[in-house]
């Protein structure tokens, strides 16, 4: 040892000092106590990862890893809900924080959030930015913060993401190889259509005489329940819905209208946040209420998130700009075991269909004091036999 360091000092004192630290640290490694720390709370997941590893046939011994709370995390200047950090040496310590929307959102979302702080930490893999067919990213090691599953609607991709992050060179579902277009129009009846102009009768048609159906101090307008207070203001006016905020909160107006689910159908809503103003726009569908409700809403930076609210939302970053002058077209198409789903055309998820709750829809607004206008919503059956015949499908009603 002592001719080694003679030998390089004269030399390459800086590998020598490298040699020396590597011993050093190599001794210590050898010596140095297993720490296992992990919240409560995390526990379960870390458990169900070891698990899900041995149900794929790879043993796990997890003994050496502290979890911890830590708020503001910041990685190259993002604000990232977790992060693993190993040193040689040392235990790997992984960082979550607790206020993320990751964290918070459902179990599911911190499922992910664990096993993508796990991945890195237990079994040393990197990131992953690659998509698959339908535009999901094909990896829980993607590099942002989407949740990719959540208990409804979403949660028969959960299978897959598992066995990718166990065999990264798993081959692609067979949900992802999606046709599902826009652009592919079928046959339709519609079943409801509101553009919330005042309603004509015939006999006043008659008299080429239009009425204004609405009282503006009733609360009703084609059965819109309508009203205002110190918190909300919930109005018909000037062909739109208009859903307007005061203070910071989850605001929705309902409507109930019964849609034959053993059919194919589509519902299609416009709507814009106004103005400068922020936060996401929802439309609701299938529940007995807000809680049961499916729920597709687009918040102002074209973030996407689909499911329960509470439950579990799979969110997908449409990367499309969204309308604040102009109205958004949010599309929900249920063909056969899956939804599709569209903003401005453009396709962004598919999602498998679950038995609806209830008659509820609805359309809705959360965030800061904000305010949606709603233009037009049209519910549609669809007749996915006979694409091949291109007719009255854009028929407005007025
Ligand atoms: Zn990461």
């Amino acid at each position: 040892m002592q001719a080694l360091l003679r030998f390089f000092s004269g030399y390459r004192p800086y590998f020598v000092l490298g040699g020396i630290l590597f011993l050093f640290l190599s001794c210590n490694q050898n010596r140095r106590v297993k720490v296992y720390e992990v919240p409560n709370e995390v526990q379960p997941f870390v458990s169900s990862f070891i698990i899900e590893a041995s149900k794929r046939g790879k043993r796990l011994i997890v003994d050496d890893l502290i979890i911890t709370y830590k708020y503001n995390i910041f990685t190259s200047q993002v604000q990232a809900a977790g992060l693993c950090r190993r040193r040689f040496g040392h235990t790997p310590i992984i960082y979550i924080d607790t206020t993320t929307v990751n964290w918070k959102a459902s179990k599911m979302a911190r499922e992910q959030l664990v096993f993508h702080e796990l991945c890195h930490c237990i079994l040393d893999r990197g990131h992953k930015k690659d998509t698959l067919d339908n535009g999901n990213y094909a990896s829980i090691m993607k590099p942002s913060g989407e949740v990719l599953y959540g208990d409804v609607l979403s949660k028969y991709k959960r299978d897959y993401y598992i066995d990718e992050i166990f065999n990264p060179n798993t081959s692609a579902p067979v949900w992802s190889f999606v046709d599902e277009r826009y652009y592919e129009k079928y046959n339709r009846d519609t079943l409801y259509y509101e553009n919330f102009k005042p309603a004509v009768t015939d006999s006043l048609l008659s008299n080429n005489k239009l009425i204004d159906t609405a009282v503006y101090d009733s609360i009703h307008y084609k059965d819109w329940s309508l009203g205002q207070n110190k918190i909300v203001r919930r109005w018909v006016q000037n062909g739109r819905l208009e859903l307007e905020t005061y203070q910071k909160g989850t605001y929705y107006i309902p409507f109930y209208y019964h849609i034959p689910t053993n059919e194919n159908f589509e519902i299609r809503v416009k709507m814009m946040i106004v103005g400068n103003k922020k936060g996401q726009m929802a439309l609701y569908w299938g529940g007995s209420s807000s809680k049961d409700a499916f729920v597709f809403q687009v918040n102002e930076s074209g973030i996407i998130s689909i499911g329960q609210v509470g439950k579990g939302m799979a969110s997908v970053n449409s990367k499309l700009s969204i309308n604040k002058s102009f109205y958004n077209e949010l599309t929900i198409r249920k063909v056969d075991a899956f939804y599709y789903f569209y903003l401005n055309g453009q396709f962004i998820d598919n999602l498998m269909f679950e038995p609806f709750k209830g008659d509820l829809l609805g359309v809705g607004i959360s965030g800061d004091a904000t305010e949606l206008w709603v233009n037009n919503i049209l519910i549609s059956h669809i007749y996915t036999g006979d694409s091949t015949q291109l007719t009255t499908i854009e028929k407005e009603l007025p």
